[in-house]
């Protein structure tokens, strides 16, 4: 096919990642996934393989990868990092060391194939915002020394080193941040709210709320987050990032475990949980930026995104 690409994305058996590769086979690229398998699963990706343009390779992106031998690579997606709480903090000094090593490892990678890295930043680098909305030009609020600090303090190490790689050595790179994002294939214990509440209440288990529940959230359904990503690496070279990429309609904690009580017509309770340490208060993301630049807003509302989250749950 003309055009295509060869593409490498690292974490590319993980949620985000699995859905993006399907969306770059069927635009007739060729993908190859480098993935740890940690919390990736290689059946999130086993329908790509009919293709005949998709590889899957076991590796660990904290070790420098060498390359696959006759294929030049063009672009490079880096989603390698466990991105749940529950996931990231048992072992925290391997979280910052994926999130750093790793990315120096692409990065040192995209310079020996001349190829254009695209990194998967975070809306945690805002922290516990005391600005609302958060707009790119936020410089955050991190706890440097709390539990979720490995993840947050990683990830914007990871755009700091981008950004030194593109002042020093011209690497081509761009950075989208991620705000929560949700849909089919996240895993039953991702620990995440959305899967969570519904995996619960399909199961008539007690929904836990941590805290009082007033805290928000701003939910994107993958299929707007994987657009979001692919116009990103497509923009014109200099456009770096970073850009937020998230749907900005707010919700409580609260408000979403009614949405998910109702839709399932569960009969579970809410059981109150205490609210982990650092736990963001508000989050929201301000899209103007990729709005104008990427042409870019999300379509898919939360009430949409939720039926066919839980359409997925229900039959997987
Ligand atoms: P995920 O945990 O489903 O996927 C992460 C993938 O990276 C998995 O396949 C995992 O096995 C792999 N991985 C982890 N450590 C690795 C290592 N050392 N070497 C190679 N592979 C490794 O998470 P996700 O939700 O798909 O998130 C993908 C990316 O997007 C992450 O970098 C995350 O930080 C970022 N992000 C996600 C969200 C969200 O709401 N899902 C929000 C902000 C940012
Ligand atoms: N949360 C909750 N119950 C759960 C899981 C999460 O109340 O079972 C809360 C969590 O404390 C946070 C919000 O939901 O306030 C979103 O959590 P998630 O881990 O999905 O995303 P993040 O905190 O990284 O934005």
């Amino acid at each position: 096919m003309k055009n295509s690409k060869n593409i490498l994305v690292a974490g590319g058996a993980g949620f985000i990642g699995s859905h993006l590769c399907s969306a770059l086979v069927a635009q007739g690229h060729k993908i190859f996934v480098i993935d740890n398998f940690f919390t990736g699963r290689r059946e999130n990706v086993e329908q790509l393989f009919t293709s005949g343009r998709f590889a899957l390779i076991e590796h660990d992106v904290t070790v420098p990868f060498a390359g696959v031998d006759g294929i030049k690579f063009d672009e490079i997606y880096n989603l390698a990092c466990p991105a749940s709480p529950v996931h990231y903090q048992p072992d925290p000094v391997r979280t910052m060391m994926v999130n750093i090593l790793g990315m120096k490892n692409l990065l040192d990678f995209a310079n020996t194939q001349k190829a254009r890295i695209l990194q998967t930043s975070t809306s945690e680098v805002y922290g516990n915002p005391d600005i609302h909305p958060q707009p790119e030009s936020y410089l955050g609020n991190v706890n440097t020394i709390g539990p979720r600090a490995c993840y947050d303090e990683g990830k914007r190490a990871a755009e700091t080193l981008c950004f030194d790689y593109n002042r020093k050595h011209k690497t081509d790179i761009k950075i989208v941040r991620i705000f929560n994002t949700y849909g089919s294939l996240m895993r039953p214990d991702d620990g995440r709210v959305v899967s969570n509440f519904i995996c619960q209440a399909l199961a008539g288990e007690p929904i836990t709320i941590y805290g009082d529940g007033t805290q928000t959230r701003s939910f994107c359904y993958i299929d707007d987050m994987v657009d979001g990503i692919i116009r990103m690496m497509e923009s014109e070279q200099g456009i770096t990032g970073p850009i937020n990429l998230g749907n900005p309609d707010e919700f409580t904690i609260e408000e979403l475990a009614e949405k998910i009580l109702e839709k399932t017509g569960s009969k579970s309770v809410v059981a109150y949980k205490p609210l982990p340490q650092d736990d963001p208060l508000q989050r929201q993301p301000d899209i103007k930026l990729a709005n104008k630049i990427l042409g870019w807003q999300p379509k898919i509302k939360l009430d949409r995104g939720l039926d066919k989250t839980i359409a997925y749950f229900t039959n997987s």
